[in-house]
C-alpha cells in the first residue's frame, strides 16, 4: 500500500490522477490533496476521500504545497501545480525521499540542477508524468545505458498548417481548440506556440541525462506514438496507444513495475489509421526555437524563458497581447537577462522575478 499525495488535484492531470487512485484503491491511499484556487472543487474530494492533509493555496498560501509533499504518509507525491510555483514542492518532496510523479515539467525547466542535486541529498526518485516522457522512459526502463538517442513526438498544435500571418493574429479561443488532447488552459497555450515541446526538450534533457543535440522533435499530428527511442545498436523502439494521460500517470506511480489496468479505450491501429510525420516549422514557432536555445545556454536562461513565458500567455489570455506577441515577449525577455550559474533557489527566484518584471514591461 502506497501513500500518495496529489499537489494540483483540482486540475486536468490531478482530476486524471483520482480517477486512478479509484481504480486501485487496493494498492494506493490517498494521504494529501492541495488546490490553488477551486475550493467548491477541493471540497467535494475532500468529502470524497478524506485524506489527512488538504490544502488550498489561495486561502492558506503556498506553504501548505510543502506541508503536503513532505506529509510522512505520502511515499508519491504528484506534482500537478502549473508553472513555477511548482518548483518548491518538487524540491521538498525530493529532499524528504518521495517519489515524485512530475506533471509540473516547470520544475526540471527552471531548475534541473537543483531538481536533480535534491533527489540525490534525499534519495528522492523523479519520475515523469508527461506523455512523451513516460514513453521513452517506458521504452529504456532497466536499459539506460544503451540509450542514444530521443525523438519526441509534437501533435503541432491547433496551428500546424496555419500561415504565419494567420497565426499572429489568432484569438485565445483558437488557441483553445487543441487537436488531440483536453488540458488546462495554460499548457494548452503551450501546445500551440510549441513552447510546451521547447520545455519538454529541456525536460527529456534532465530526465534522461542527454545533451541536446541526443534529444529531436517530431510533427506527429495523431499523437498516437508518444515517443520514439534509438538504442545502441540502432534499434528504435516507440511507445503507442490513444492519447489518454491516465496511462501515463498509472506508470508514474507503479515504475517499474505495471499492473493490470483496463486501458480508457483499447488501441486499435486499423481505428488509429495512417500514422505521419513532418518536420516541426522552427521559422513560424518562434517560441520552440527561443527555448531550446536558452535550455542550450543553461544557467537561468531556461528559470528566464519560463517566467517570459507564463507573463506572456497570462497577457495572451487576457486579451492583452495577440498570439504572435508572445514570442515577441520571450525573445526580449531572453535579450535582456543576464545569464547566471544556478547555484542555489535564489538565482532562480531572482532570475524569475526579474523577467517576470520585465515581461509585464513588454506585454503592457
Ligand atoms: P490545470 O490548470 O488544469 O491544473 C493546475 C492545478 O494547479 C489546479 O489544481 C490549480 O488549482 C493548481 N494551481 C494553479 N496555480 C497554482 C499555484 N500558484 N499554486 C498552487 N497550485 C496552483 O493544469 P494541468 O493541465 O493539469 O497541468 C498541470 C501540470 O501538468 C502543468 O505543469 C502541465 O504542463 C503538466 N502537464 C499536463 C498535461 C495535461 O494533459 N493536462 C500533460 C502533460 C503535462
Ligand atoms: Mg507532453
Amino acid at each position: 500500500m502506497k501513500g500518495v499525495a496529489v499537489l494540483g488535484s483540482t486540475g486536468s492531470i490531478g482530476q486524471s490522477t483520482l480517477n486512478v487512485l479509484r481504480r486501485h484503491p487496493d494498492r494506493f491511499r490517498l494521504v494529501a490533496l492541495t488546490a490553488g484556487s477551486n475550493a467548491e472543487l477541493l471540497g467535494r474530494q475532500i468529502a470524497e476521500w478524506k485524506p489527512r492533509f488538504a490544502g488550498l493555496v489561495s486561502g492558506e498560501g503556498p506553504a501548505c504545497l510543502l506541508e503536503a509533499a513532505t506529509q510522512p504518509e505520502a511515499d508519491i507525491v504528484v506534482n500537478a501545480v502549473v508553472g513555477f510555483a511548482g518548483l518548491a514542492a518538487t524540491l521538498a518532496a525530493l529532499r524528504a525521499g518521495k517519489r515524485v510523479a512530475l506533471a509540473n515539467k516547470e520544475s526540471l525547466v527552471v531548475a534541473g540542477e537543483l531538481v536533480r542535486a535534491a533527489a540525490a541529498a534525499g534519495g528522492g526518485e523523479l519520475v515523469p508524468v508527461d506523455s512523451e516522457h513516460s514513453g521513452v522512459l517506458q521504452c529504456v526502463a532497466g536499459r539506460e545505458a544503451a540509450l542514444r538517442r530521443l525523438i519526441l513526438t509534437a501533435s503541432g498544435g491547433p496551428f500546424r498548417e496555419w500561415p504565419r500571418e494567420r497565426l499572429d493574429a489568432a484569438s485565445a479561443e483558437d488557441a483553445l481548440r487543441h487537436p488531440t488532447w483536453r488540458m488546462g488552459t495554460k499548457i494548452t497555450v503551450d501546445s500551440a506556440t510549441l513552447a510546451n515541446k521547447a520545455m519538454e526538450v529541456i525536460e527529456a534533457h534532465h530526465l534522461f541525462g542527454l545533451p541536446y543535440d541526443r534529444v529531436e522533435v517530431v510533427v506527429h499530428p495523431q499523437s498516437i506514438i508518444h515517443a520514439l527511442v534509438e538504442m545502441a545498436d540502432g534499434s528504435v523502439l516507440g511507445q503507442l496507444g490513444f492519447p489518454s494521460m491516465e496511462q501515463p500517470i498509472l506508470y508514474a506511480l507503479t515504475h517499474p513495475e505495471r499492473i493490470d489496468d483496463p486501458a480508457p479505450r483499447r488501441f486499435d491501429p486499423v481505428a488509429a489509421g495512417p500514422l505521419t510525420f513532418e518536420p516541426l516549422r522552427r521559422d513560424v514557432f518562434e517560441a520552440f526555437e527561443a527555448g531550446v536555445g536558452a535550455g542550450i545556454q543553461g544557467g537561468t536562461a531556461p528559470a528566464a524563458f519560463n517566467a517570459a513565458n507564463e507573463i506572456a500567455v497570462e497577457a495572451f489570455l487576457a486579451g492583452r497581447i495577440p498570439f504572435g506577441r508572445i514570442a515577441e515577449v520571450i525573445r526580449g525577455c531572453l535579450a535582456a537577462h543576464q545569464t547566471e550559474a544556478v547555484t542555489t533557489i535564489e538565482v532562480v527566484q531572482r532570475a524569475d522575478r526579474e523577467t517576470r518584471r520585465k515581461a509585464r514591461e513588454l506585454a503592457a
